[in-house]
């Protein structure tokens, strides 16, 4: 077969600059075809966490930790509900992956470890330089090699002849290879797809939008060409929901104030309003009608609200501070927030149960008294009660889109499989844009980057093996 490279890398976002550096490495020509300007895709906009087990920043602060240890945690966290080969992988490898981001110049500080998902070792690796820094170090290794790119050229469809991927169509020309990687992210910018494959967050209908609103083709490409060539689809209605405000503009706010008691509308709380952004968009989406209330009384807004350190426990410098002191007041000045001079008449302009609201409200202030929380255990420091008028709420609901997890099934070497499990030759897919490497809860903030980085450098290195048969 007359090719023009060797592996067709379609998508240069983490994934795919990390599987067109393997391909390179294993001997391939390869080819990076991006639709963006420029390569990075959301991986360049992340906050730039690293999920793993076992790795030399743990043991530099003397972590005790292995890649089984993450396996059952995360294999529990979702009832068994992951692939396990998948899971595997991104166990086993995820030192090599952060000592390969620490080689090419990333810096993870010990100190910074943190646990970020509902596990108690310390697996959330955050990285010095904040926001981006992550997908900085990657295209600053993808940049050094050279390695032959055309951006803004978006890849319309899959070249398939005999049952097998032999390259790609783009900007009316046609292109060959042994192999195609496709590493295109998620669909979290389309409307259409996550009415298709995520309808439970479509359901938020104006409010959804994605954090990759900077990555303007996070549109699903990859997993509508996976299925024009018969891949199967998997992980359909699953992906990370976060917590949203409501604030206007699109902002990235998944970490709630300590300080707000958050209720349903049955006027009962439901959870620790500190509880991390792994899990708590899923319980907000699990409360009737999928939404919440953030009360809160007047003196906790004048205090409390002024401390924003909560926002951005990864250094990232990308959390907004839509529940600062002033964008508050702001939004009450513009209408945007429910204001009373009780509790019951705040209950009613909410449509929430006012007798459970009343109560969650009594129980609650008489436990800041007490120094416990007896149903939900917050941290004593982080309670405050609500008393004194004017009462306030704002709705809160996990309609922003952290990543999507519906898209093409692959095997352990990144292999897409077709519905009848049948390896799709010369396909191959990592990153965002694969289906169900999450499971039904994402197990802890850095997943999807480690996710990226470690699957695209099996699939380059797969698919240079696989070209070069
Ligand atoms: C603001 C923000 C913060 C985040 N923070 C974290 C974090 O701290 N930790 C973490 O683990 N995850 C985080 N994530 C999620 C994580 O960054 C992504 O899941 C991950 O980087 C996806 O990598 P990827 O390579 O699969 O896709 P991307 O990096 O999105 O790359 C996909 C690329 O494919 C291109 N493309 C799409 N369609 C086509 C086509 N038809 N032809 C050619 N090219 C195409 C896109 O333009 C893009 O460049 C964050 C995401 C965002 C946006």
């Amino acid at each position: 077969m007359e090719r023009d490279f060797d592996v067709i890398v379609v998508g240069g976002g983490g994934a795919g600059l990390c599987a067109a550096i393997e391909a390179q490495g294993a001997g391939a020509s390869v080819m990076v075809l991006e639709a963006d300007k420029h390569v990075g895709g959301a991986t360049l906009q992340s906050g730039g966490v690293f999920y793993a087990a076992g790795t030399s920043v743990q043991k530099a602060r003397g972590i005790q930790d292995t890649a089984d240890a993450m396996y059952e945690y995360v294999m529990n966290l979702n009832q068994w509900e992951f692939s396990p080969a998948i899971l595997r992988l991104l166990c086993d490898h995820g030192p090599e992956a952060i000592d390969w981001l620490i080689g090419h110049g990333a810096e993870f500080p010990p100190e910074w470890l943190m646990c970020s998902g509902v596990d108690s070792v310390p697996r959330g690796h955050p990285s010095r330089g904040g926001a981006g820094s992550v997908g900085e170090t990657i295209v600053r290794a993808f940049e050094a090699r050279g390695i032959e790119t055309a951006v803004a050229t978006r890849v319309e469809s899959l070249i398939v002849e005999d049952g097998r991927v032999v390259g790609v169509r783009a900007a009316g020309a046609e292109l060959r290879a042994g192999a195609v990687v496709v590493t295109t992210g998620g669909f979290g910018n389309s409307r259409e797809m996550l009415e298709r494959y995520w309808p439970s967050m479509a359901y938020h209908g104006d409010r959804v939008y994605a954090v990759h609103w900077h990555a303007p083709f996070i549109l699903g490409d990859g997993l509508r060409m996976g299925e024009e060539v018969g891949a199967n689809i998997v992980g359909f209605d699953t992906g990370l929901p976060l917590p949203a405000s409501g604030a206007a503009g699109r902002v990235v706010e998944p970490f709630l104030p300590p300080w707000i008691v958050l209720v349903n509308r049955e006027g009962r709380r439901f959870m620790d309003e500190t509880v991390t952004y792994s899990v708590s968009g899923y319980i907000i989406n699990s409360q009737t009608d999928r939404r919440a209330f953030a009360i809160f009384d007047e003196p906790t807004l004048a205090t409390a609200s002024v401390d924003t350190a909560y926002s951005d426990p990864y250094h990232s410098e990308l959390a907004a501070t839509t529940w600062d002191h002033q964008t508050i007041r702001n939004r009450i000045e513009k209408g945007e927030v429910f204001v009373a001079d009780s509790i019951d008449a705040l209950a009613r302009k909410l449509g929430v149960d006012p007798i459970s609201l009343g109560v969650t409200v009594e129980n609650y202030n008489a436990d800041c008294d007490r120094g416990i929380d007896g149903e939900f255990l917050k941290q004593a420091e982080r309670r405050f009660a609500v008393r004194k008028a004017p009462f306030y709420a704002i709705e809160v609901r996990a309609s922003v889109i952290g990543w999507t997890s519906c898209g093409p099934e692959i095997d352990s070497q990144c292999r897409v499989l077709d519905k009848h499990q049948r390896r799709i030759p010369g396909l191959f897919a990592a990153g965002e844009v694969v289906g169900a490497v999450q499971g039904k809860r994402y197990a802890g903030g850095g997943l999807s980057i480690a996710n990226a980085v470690i699957l695209g450098r099996l699939a380059g290195q797969n698919a240079a093996r696989a070209a070069a048969q």
